[in-house]
């Protein structure tokens, strides 16, 4: 998601109506670096349109997510989690916090090469790493 305004356009373009509930949603999305779930999103936008259902946050989510506005983040297996930043990136999963985060590695990462990449014939059109373990904050 770059940012608010094209990706009203691109709803636009795909004749989907523009709500000021879904735009509480795609501001509420922009800066986030948490990897939100659905549910904290619903949590949030509630706040400003008390009225708003879960099935209308979600439905925005999925269709954002089939316009690669956001990625679908699949590393909790209580919860799918989602991601603003659709660039291929590393992600880490604390196992007891449950807290995911984007590791930047200090040197390149080969993987992240792979992404756009032809490996015996085969396309590559993203990669997704997911590393599970314990965060420094639990460690401890
Ligand atoms: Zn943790
Ligand atoms: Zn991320």
């Amino acid at each position: 998601m770059k940012d608010v305004e094209t990706t009203i356009e691109k709803f636009r373009q795909t004749g989907l109506k523009i709500t000021p509930q879904r735009i509480s949603i795609f501001n509420l999305l922009k800066d986030d670096r948490e990897h939100p779930s659905a549910e904290d999103i619903y949590k949030r936008v509630l706040k400003i349109h008390p009225s708003i259902s879960f099935t209308t946050v979600y439905k925005t989510l999925q269709t954002l997510r089939d316009m690669d506005e956001i990625r679908e983040l699949s590393i909790n297996p209580e919860r799918v989690h989602y991601d603003p930043a659709t660039d291929d990136h590393i992600h880490t999963f604390c196992t007891v916090c449950r807290n995911i985060e984007d590791f930047m590695p200090d040197h390149s990462c080969e993987y992240l090469e792979l992404a756009s990449s032809k490996i015996n014939g085969f396309h590559v059109q993203s990669a997704e790493v997911y590393l599970t373990g314990i965060c420094e904050d639990c460690s401890v």
